[in-house]
């Protein structure tokens, strides 16, 4: 690419970005809540490692990963700029049990853990020097057979299992709704309330992950605390 056109190619990037970020804020206005009361995670999978870094020269702080691989050699040749210092890394794909160790050494949030074997290897494995891993739980609000995420009925066992690990922080829940369930968002925000009242001792529940591009706005309106977006900020992915 010439550098012509990788000038065009970021400034439509930076416009998305833009646009999304006005989108995040409109839809706060809307119902009345601040603007920074919902991170805009920006979802990074298969887009080159020079897009992250044009955002986060633009003050784009969070990031999210799917594929562990890619996200590695992304996050370790990001390390070296310093502008880029300060981004948080959310893992947000499928988790294997062999994967965990470079999960736990590599990224500030997981959003997806949905099992306690998985978070009590996460957490044997988080490195002494680095601060606790924020970690969601992945929801399967509609208990859907194909989907990923821990069962709404498995959900207080796993809880109550998780606060008790010292090298995690326990942040919230992370959904994917089925698409025809237009009520997901409403009831995950009731179970998330649940939660906060009956367990006081979780100081660091504060983060309801759900809404992605094409249903950011709805999220939001139902207390959405993070938005997941890919396609609008970096375009469809091959
Ligand atoms: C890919 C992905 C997203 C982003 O989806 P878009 O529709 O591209 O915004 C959000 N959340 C998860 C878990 C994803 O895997």
């Amino acid at each position: 690419m010439s550098n012509i056109e990788q000038n065009i190619d970021n400034q439509n990037l930076v416009n998305n970005w833009q646009q999304v970020s006005k989108q995040l804020t409109d839809a706060c206005n809307h119902v009345g809540r601040k603007s920074e009361s919902v991170v805009l995670l920006a979802v990074s999978k298969t887009k080159p490692a020079d897009m992250i870094a044009t955002l986060a020269k633009q003050g784009q702080s969070h990031f999210g990963e799917n594929y562990l691989q890619e996200a590695i050699e992304k996050i370790t040749m990001l390390k070296e700029q310093p502008e880029c210092d300060g981004i948080f890394w959310h893992y947000i794909g499928s988790i294997q049990r062999n994967k965990t160790r470079d999960i736990a050494e590599h990224f500030d949030w997981v959003q997806t853990v949905e099992r306690d074997i998985i978070a009590k290897r996460l957490n044997d494995q988080r490195p002494a020097e680095m601060s606790p891993l924020n970690v969601l739980i992945q929801l399967n609000i509609d208990n859907e057979e194909s989907k990923s995420g821990c069962l709404p009925d498995q959900l207080p066992e796993l809880i109550a299992t998780i606060k008790g690990y010292e090298r995690l922080q326990l942040r919230g829940l992370m959904i994917i709704p089925a698409q025809a369930d237009t009520n997901a968002f409403a009831r995950t925000k009731q179970l998330f309330e649940e939660i906060k009242q009956r367990y006081p001792e979780l100081s660091g529940w504060d983060t309801l992950s759900m809404g992605m591009s094409g249903d950011m706005t709805e999220a939001i309106a139902s207390g959405s605390t993070m938005v997941r977006v890919g396609t609008a900020i970096f375009g469809e992915r091959d």
